[in-house]
């Protein structure tokens, strides 16, 4: 149940939804998201007080930054005590990364900040972002005795509800653009939204929210792939003044046994690397005990990403080394648990 006393702020940062064609020249453009309520007329039936903030520029997503998270982060904080929730549209390309970081950024988070965004703009007639943008503010605005059902950073995408650190875009083309194959969907749009609400998390406690702004981004990745020489190793690992490198692992979090490879990882880490170890396979995970070949890796000092998605990882290395830890201490921090991205 929600009131007509709920409020919910939707912000747009850019990205397709928002285009809506020009009648004069066919063209896309942005969308004036003040007059939502004239262009969404199915919003008033809701009852709800809709607040819009526009990013100024309008980003596609291709080119969010640190300083694009900070400033989101810094727009939910000031307006925390006056909505009950936020939407925030996003461009689809990078939105795991953004859902990803602001789940880490906002700590003791207890309101919904739903994000979404579409395949086709708002303005043409087969869109899927109208829907994906009624379900996102009903999803934001929905409480049970007046807590809000999912205070969470999720992604809503076609008629599935997220957890956003869980998520990657996987589908160029298809309105179902999202999956999370290593959490299960928090919520289901049919007729109605049926929520999932064993795998929503409720905080126990009501702290002040607060607000992490400090990413440091020396991170890279060395994917791996079969006949990978020395030079194409070398050439991530000595990125100058990187701090982290996600080693793209082989299925169960495999790499090559040659001792070339296994020992300039193995320099690396002792240089003070964090490497981390995160499957190529999309669902299921690390599991460094299993093969030999994974064991080579462990006993290097490689630390294991369990089963985060590759846009989770990045964004938490960034995350944690803008803490400035010890050495010791980021091992072992990475590996636990921040907002529900990884199982452990
Ligand atoms: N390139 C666009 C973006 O991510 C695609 C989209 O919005 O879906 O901003």
């Amino acid at each position: 149940m929600s009131s007509s006393s709920t409020s919910i702020l939707i912000i747009y940062t850019g990205g397709t939804i928002g285009m809506k064609e020009n009648p004069e020249t066919g063209a896309l453009a942005p969308f004036n998201f003040n007059q939502i309520l004239d262009e969404v007329p199915e919003l008033r039936k809701f009852g709800f007080n809709l607040d819009t903030i526009s990013f100024n520029p309008l980003v596609d997503s291709s080119d969010i930054t640190p300083e694009f998270w900070v400033r989101l982060a810094d727009l939910i904080h000031e307006n925390y005590q006056k909505y009950n929730g936020f939407v925030v549209l996003h461009g689809t390309d990078t939105m795991s990364y953004s859902a990803s970081a602001l789940s880490f950024m906002l700590e003791n988070l207890s309101k919904p900040v739903v994000f979404t965004g579409s395949q086709l703009p708002i303005g043409k007639l087969r869109t899927d972002g109208k829907e994906n943008l009624i379900s996102a503010i009903e999803i934001a605005a929905a409480t049970s005795n007046g807590q809000p059902l999912v205070p969470e950073v999720t992604i809503f995408f076609e008629n599935q509800l997220f957890r956003g650190n869980r998520t990657t875009k996987y589908n160029a083309e298809h309105f179902n653009a999202f999956r999370s194959d290593n959490y299960p969907v928090l919520a289901q749009a049919g007729i109605s939204i049926n929520y999932n609400f064993a795998y929503i998390y409720y905080p126990t406690h009501r702290y002040e929210l607060v607000v992490h702004k400090h990413f440091n981004t020396s991170v890279a990745i060395l994917t791996l792939f079969p006949g990978i020489t020395p030079a194409a190793v070398d050439s991530v690992l000595s990125t100058p003044g990187v701090k982290a490198v996600i080693l793209h692992t082989f299925g169960s979090g495999n790499g090559p046994s040659s001792s070339w490879f296994v020992n300039r990882i193995k320099e690396a880490v002792n240089s003070g690397i964090l490497v981390f170890n995160v499957s190529q396979c999309k669902a299921g995970g690390v599991d460094m005990d299993k093969y030999d070949n994974g064991l080579l890796l462990k006993k290097a000092g490689v630390v294991s990403g369990i089963d985060i998605t590759l846009e989770a990882a990045v964004v938490k290395l960034m995350f944690i080394l803008g803490q400035d830890m010890e050495f010791n201490d980021l091992q072992a921090k990475v590996q636990e648990s921040i907002s529900g991205e990884i199982s452990c």
